[in-house]
């Protein structure tokens, strides 16, 4: 069990896939279901399509591109909305996320998602989960044309959301984003154990990780006003 320190924290970031919501849709999507449609569409064995896919994935690892659905759009020329489209069910909120939105909320702290997911994946995932109104403001990388991985996303992020580095709590399943987050001075980093619900639990190096929401929900005041 985790104790934060609610008192110093004024604002709350937290990543999307693999963190609020479960990234076995997106493993899924990457790993079989666009490999499966890519050996349809070139008559190839899914062996030879990852063959010809896993290079291209490894290129832009980490970058806007990989992230961005116009742009495997345009390089596999395939309909990557359409694809994921076909296997949305599988898009699903990790138990006890929106007791915590609220929750933290109701103390009267901001609550920000910041994503790497591009806007259409995003949509996709706000409409299937209707997650969208737990949130004080939603924000893309792909809007600060800079990943979260860069610091030049933290130093746009800050122009728009004038945080206080030092008394805000970022919670993101991806280290390299933790790091970075770190770097620019962001005073409180959570990662998570299992981002993958069908995936053993994770080594988290340096950072203090979660294995659920429900460890560092905050109890609700007595007095407190729903979240508008
Ligand atoms: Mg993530």
């Amino acid at each position: 069990m985790l104790t934060l320190p609610w008192h110093k924290i004024e604002t709350v970031f937290l990543d999307m896939d693999g963190t609020l919501l479960d990234l076995h849709f997106d493993n899924h999507f990457w790993l079989k279901h666009l490999p499966m449609r890519y050996a349809q569409k070139h008559e190839l064995s899914v062996e030879a399509a990852l063959d010809k896919l896993n290079p291209r994935f490894e290129a832009v690892h980490g970058t806007l591109d990989w992230y961005c659905v116009d742009y495997w759009e345009r390089e596999l020329e395939m309909d990557i909305l359409e694809l994921k489209h076909e296997v949305a069910h599988l898009i699903d909120v990790f138990p006890y996320v929106t007791g915590f939105l609220d929750s933290v909320r109701s103390h009267g702290k901001r609550v920000v998602l910041v994503t790497n997911a591009h806007e259409k994946s995003l949509n996709l995932k706000m409409e299937r989960t209707q997650l969208g109104g737990h949130f004080d403001h939603i924000y893309t990388s792909h809007e600060f044309r800079a990943p979260k991985e860069s610091q030049a996303f933290w130093h746009r992020l800050h122009e728009v959301e004038g945080f206080k580095a030092a008394h805000t709590l970022m919670i993101d399943d991806t280290l390299s984003v933790l790091r970075s987050a770190r770097d620019y001075g962001i005073g409180h980093l959570l990662a998570v154990k299992r981002p993958d619900s069908k995936q053993p639990l994770r080594d988290t190096q340096e950072f203090p990780a979660i294995a659920s929401f429900a460890e560092i929900t905050p109890p609700i005041p007595e007095n407190a006003h729903p979240s508008a």
